[in-house]
């Protein structure tokens, strides 16, 4: 049997007990760096199946690893669970409705819940894969808290996490199937929170000065500053705290949430200073004081084309998803719910004829190493991880094309045939790319060669001043 038929095997004998470890977490979204829940569910599966567990990776208290096997090279396959605010959705509805049962309000609007039992199922079938050979080599699911928006992987990096790794796996569900390739885009956030003094509006305005007013010119200082930003860099912002609801009064407190993105942490970090100027002349306009929260970042991702390549082959020989007609026919309502745009996007990206009517991806990307890359306007806090140990991903198909991450359509989807279908897809792929890496040495070597190359050529930037600490271990 090859490597991929025998890492097939172990993962179909396994795919029930996950499939119901996925619902499981899916009907209990739980938020970044409170995953309390979902890590233990995932714990007490990977004990079921022999694995060693390490709590607190990093010290981050929603943060584990499980270690099957014994010498050889380390080869990690990272996993999350966390999911979104106000994503609630009734499963298999595909129409806007909330579920009843959720008290949360939360959802699994990124697919998470996929995410991490389809690493840790694919590292479950890697472990029965040398225990059944009598293998020398160790595999280790990460369970990764915090990715929306938060960085976990990033602090998990700067407190040394992957420091005995040779090499990381990943994936992440989507509406199509194949190696991840693209360019992501290096980010960092932070709070600006603006100080005043109140006072009443009509009686004393003069006596005031307004939060408000610093965090408005702060946005329109950020806005003028559009045009003059390098191509490929953005900047969002949100109000945290606008002061309250009450136009009576010299607002006293304002607070904003910034997102500044970059193609690269030199560029992003340069970005970053000029929105801080930005806050600081604000500041002085309005005589309040200012305070920077710097919250949190990634970096862009370094690819590995050896391990692409060898992840690709894989994803080819074992085929496209088995969806069958049943699938497709439930998926049809999804794909109508979706903008025409964003399912053209989907097509064009996986190579899929104009003309084939299929709803669900029935494919898999195609990929070229020697072409150009393409530029995906999100991050991802899996680039901190690629930049000290060669990493790859791919994605896998769990709902119909075009379906956007971050919105209720993938959050209805996430306990259909199809998704389940499309993790089990990817603990495949991913199972049989870690497997390889353990019997292959020539191939784990040229892996590493050209990561070693790649950071000679430029060295890891950690997008994380010193001193900062995730979030559930600063001082409150
Ligand atoms: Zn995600």
């Amino acid at each position: 049997m090859s490597v991929l038929d025998e890492i097939s095997k172990a993962v179909d004998e396994r795919g029930e007990e996950f499939t119901a470890l996925s619902d499981q977490i899916w009907d209990n979204p739980e938020l970044r760096w409170n995953e309390h829940d979902s890590m233990a569910a995932q714990i007490e599966v990977a004990q079921r199946a022999g694995f060693t567990i390490q709590r607190q990776v990093a010290g981050i208290p929603t943060a584990f690893s499980a270690e099957y096997g014994a010498g050889g090279p380390v080869i990690a396959i990272l996993g999350e669970y966390d999911s979104l605010a106000g994503l609630s959705q009734e499963s298999g509805v595909a129409t806007r409705q909330p579920d009843p049962a959720n008290t949360s309000g939360n959802g699994q609007g990124c697919g998470h819940h996929l995410l991490g039992t389809g690493s840790l199922l694919a590292a479950a079938a890697v472990a029965r894969f040398l225990d059944g050979n009598g293998l020398p080599g160790r595999v280790r699911y990460y369970g990764c808290p915090a990715e929306e928006a938060a960085a976990g992987k990033s602090f998990m990096v700067k407190g040394g996490a992957f420091a005995d790794v040779d090499a990381a796996v990943s994936w992440h569900p989507a509406s199509v199937t194949g190696v991840m390739s693209a360019d992501v885009l290096a980010y960092c956030q932070a709070y600006f929170s603006f100080a005043g003094v109140a006072a009443h509006a009509g009686a004393s305005p003069w006596l005031g000065r307004s939060a408000l007013d610093a965090a408005e010119l702060m946005n329109v200082g950020v806005n003028f500053l559009r045009e003059h930003m390098p191509p490929d860099t953005r900047v969002h912002y949100a109000f945290v705290d606008s002061g309250g609801p009450s136009p009576n009064v010299v607002q006293p407190t304002a607070r904003l949430y910034y997102l500044v993105r970059a193609p690269d942490v030199p560029q992003m970090r340069a970005l970053y200073e000029r929105v801080v100027k930005i806050a600081e002349g604000a500041a002085l306009m309005t005589e309040t004081s200012l305070a920077v929260e710097f919250d949190g970042g990634s970096a862009e991702l370094l690819q590995n084309a050896v391990l692409e390549q060898a992840m690709h082959d894989i994803a080819v020989r074992l085929g496209p998803v088995p969806f069958d007609d049943a699938d497709r026919r439930l998926a049809q309502p999804f794909l109508a719910t979706v903008s025409p745009a964003e399912v053209a996007m989907a097509r064009a990206m996986a190579g899929i004829d104009a003309s084939d009517p299929s709803p669900l991806h029935d494919g898999i990307i195609p990929f070229d190493a020697t072409a150009p890359r393409q530029r995906a306007g999100g991050s991802t806090d899996v680039g901190d991880v690629s930049w000290v140990v060669p990493t790859v991903q791919c994605t896998g198909a769990v709902a119909a094309l075009g379906t956007p991450a971050h919105a209720w359509q993938l959050v209805a989807q996430g306990k259909m045939a199809a998704a389940h279908k499309g993790m089990i897809h990817a603990a495949k792929i991913m199972g049989a790319t870690a497997a390889s890496l353990l019997t292959d040495d020539g191939l784990l070597a040229r892996a590493r060669d050209e990561f070693d190359t790649r950071i000679t050529q430029r060295p890891y930037d950690c997008p994380i001043p010193d001193g900062v600490l995730a979030p559930p271990l600063r001082a409150r």
